[in-house]
């Protein structure tokens, strides 16, 4: 597949951390003010879709943004992945019917192997 921002080629694990190692600045993470949460917004760049999530709540660290940067990103990222698969799989190499083995369970979880 190709990496949806700069075509870089790579496997899906290879694109997702070379989306985190040189896209990370396209997630967007702020404090939502009136609920006291941290969420991140990341949009598709095929389309006007985009993911936003609450992340951990417990936001209340000045570190935190900082900190959980990286981890932010890697779910940003996951789910990026999992949406162009299943709408834009042609704009990133992949065949325009991706088969269901191709998304592994394991892949969903953040912080994962390594
Ligand atoms: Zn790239
Ligand atoms: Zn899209």
């Amino acid at each position: 597949m190709n990496c949806p921002y700069c075509t870089a080629p790579g496997t899906r694990m290879e694109t997702h951390r070379h989306l985190l190692d040189g896209h990370a600045a396209e997630v967007r993470t702020f404090r939502d003010e009136a609920r006291d949460r941290l969420r991140f917004a990341l949009g598709c760049p095929f389309c006007d879709d985009g993911m936003e999530r609450t992340v951990n709540p417990r936001g209340r660290e000045a570190g935190f943004l900082e900190e959980f940067q990286r981890e932010i990103a890697l779910v940003a990222f996951d789910l990026l992945l999992y949406h162009l698969q299943a709408s834009h799989p042609e704009r990133i190499g992949l065949p325009a019917e991706p088969s269901e083995s191709s998304v592994p369970a394991e892949a969903a979880m953040p912080g994962g192997t390594q």
